[in-house]
């Protein structure tokens, strides 16, 4: 409840990918909205009050208890839709963003390792578009005031590699975006969400200022995170292409967090989500699958 009570006032919002609208309905793209949803959902963030800032700035005027109503957009793998389809978005609004990049494949031709699974299964046709943004478009979007944090060098589940493992990806990420963008790097983000306290430390001790994980991460066996450690595990709400107006809503006023805890923890908020469901057609229920989280 501390969430829907007290947090709402500082909004972090996780995307993955924004894609044309044609594009969302001739493939099955789990992880990405339409750039005209998005759109819809920055403009009622906008109506309803919230200035857009990044999440360093967030975590900032988080700790500092500032009045206002506050949002982070931030976008994890950094691939090119981003710059496609949501930087326009974004820059109509003056609204900045978070990109947590994978440094390894900046100005790499590679595609995402879950996107050519993805692409094994029929669901999805990669192109250029999918592949990571350049250190060029990078640099665009730094000017026009965004962050650009880090997402490791390779995206490995960091619970499950050696503590030294996962320093050196923390770090050297953290370096390599400085140097060659010639920016300070204050903001991280635990591939899929897996954290724990003893990454939350030692992502501190390399020098962030923040991180962010996800509403499931605190659920996760491996990526527990008790206590949470304050801006290093700033909680976000995803969104996904299921995301009408009014799920949307709910999430943005921490309402489905609630939902979902209870769903999960007493059964209680089943019965609350199938009755939302049946009021309102157009929501389709959350469908959280593991491979969902694991980007
Ligand atoms: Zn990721």
């Amino acid at each position: 409840m501390k969430t829907f009570l007290s947090d709402h006032g500082y909004l972090t919002l996780g995307y993955h990918k924004v894609v044309s609208a044609e594009r969302m309905l001739s493939e099955d793209l789990e992880l990405a909205i339409d750039r005209e949803r998005f759109r819809r959902q920055i403009s009622f963030l906008r109506k309803t009050g919230y200035r857009f800032v990044t999440l360093s700035d967030l975590a900032v005027l988080k700790k500092s208890k500032a009045p206002g109503k506050y949002a982070a957009i931030t976008f994890d793998d950094g691939s090119r839709d981003i710059f496609n389809h949501a930087f326009p978005v974004l820059r109509d609004f003056h609204a900045p963003a978070t990109v947590f990049v994978i440094t390894n494949f900046v100005g790499q031709d590679s595609f995402f390792p879950w996107d050519l699974e993805f692409q094994r299964q029929g669901k999805i046709n990669l192109s250029r578009e999918d592949t990571s943004m350049s250190w060029d478009e990078l640099s665009q979007l730094v000017r026009d005031g965004w962050e650009i944090g880090s997402h490791t060098q390779s995206h490995p589940f960091l619970t499950e590699i050696p503590l030294s493992q996962a320093e050196k990806e923390i770090s050297e990420s953290k370096r390599i975006l400085e140097n060659t963008l010639e920016i300070r790097v204050t903001s991280f983000c635990y591939p899929a969400g897996y954290a724990n306290l003893q990454l939350a430390l030692l992502t501190e001790a390399c020098g962030y200022e923040c991180a962010v994980i996800s509403f499931t991460s605190l659920r996760r066996p491996n990526g527990d995170i008790s206590p949470e450690h304050g801006e290093y595990t700033i909680n976000r709400v995803s969104v996904y292409r299921g995301d009408g107006m009014l799920k949307y809503f709910t999430k943005t006023i921490g309402l489905w967090e609630v939902l979902q805890s209870s769903a999960l923890w007493t059964g209680v908020g089943v019965k609350i989500l199938a009755q939302l469901r049946s009021v309102s057609q157009w929501i389709p229920m959350n469908k959280i699958t593991r491979k969902t989280y694991e980007v």
